[in-house]
């Protein structure tokens, strides 16, 4: 099998499905990310349909990813991709909502990528997750840029209420006693949570 091909291949169905995995920026240096910290556990939550885990279980043989996906159809369609690519062994799906699940293991990465209003849950959920000189990245802390506009610019209700999250969440990581975070201009905003020293 061409593993460039098949990748490329799920990136054009994903952007004519409007589905929004990753960009290329954002997924290397997410993956970037894993080879340099010899990342070998990973947590991911929001599947759709499994670039993202299938990306990150591509970097090294000895990476494990347990990844969560509500959504049914998109759930199927990550199992089909991720036989596909034969990684069963190294990705392990999870059909659930995220906030219903409940894990044992350790992770030396938990990946944040659902539902963008319920990143402090998703936290809040996982941290105990956490192995100690373990990660916790959150995508899209910019929100396609309405986390930056005027409050009175953002064009919905909807995306109001989502943008005032995400802040409230960027205010608890920055202001936590626990971790620190440092935001990074990459892709839709990366956020990268570590223990403090
Ligand atoms: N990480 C993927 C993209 C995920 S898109 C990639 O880059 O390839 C976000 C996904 O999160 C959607 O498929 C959505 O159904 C799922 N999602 C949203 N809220 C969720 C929840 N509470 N539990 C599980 N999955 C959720
Ligand atoms: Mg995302």
């Amino acid at each position: 099998m061409d593993i460039d091909r098949e990748l490329k291949e799920l990136e054009k169905y994903a952007s004519e499905k409007n589905i929004p995995i990753m960009q290329k920026d954002g997924i290397d240096f997410l993956t970037n990310f894993i080879l340099k910290k010899e990342i070998k556990n990973i947590l991911e939550v929001g599947t759709a349909i499994g670039y993202s885990a299938i990306k990150m279980a591509l970097v090294n043989t000895d990476i494990h990813v347990t990844t969560i996906e509500r959504d049914e159809t998109r759930y199927m369609e990550a199992l089909k991709n991720i036989k596909k690519f034969n990684l069963e062994d190294r990705i392990t799906l999870i059909f659930n909502d995220a906030l219903n699940v409940k894990l044992e293991d350790k992770y030396d990465l938990i990946f944040i990528d659902a539902a963008k209003g319920k990143n402090q849950d998703f936290f809040l959920r996982f941290e105990n997750n956490l192995d100690s000189d373990g990660y916790i990245i959150t995508d899209n802390m910019y929100f396609h840029g309405y986390v930056e506009m005027p409050e009175e610019e953002v064009p919905s209700k909807n995306i109001l209420g989502i943008v005032r999250k995400i802040k409230d969440y960027t205010y608890f990581l920055e202001n936590h006693m626990v971790y620190k975070t440092t935001i990074y201009n990459i892709g839709d905003g990366i956020a990268v949570t570590e223990r403090r020293g």
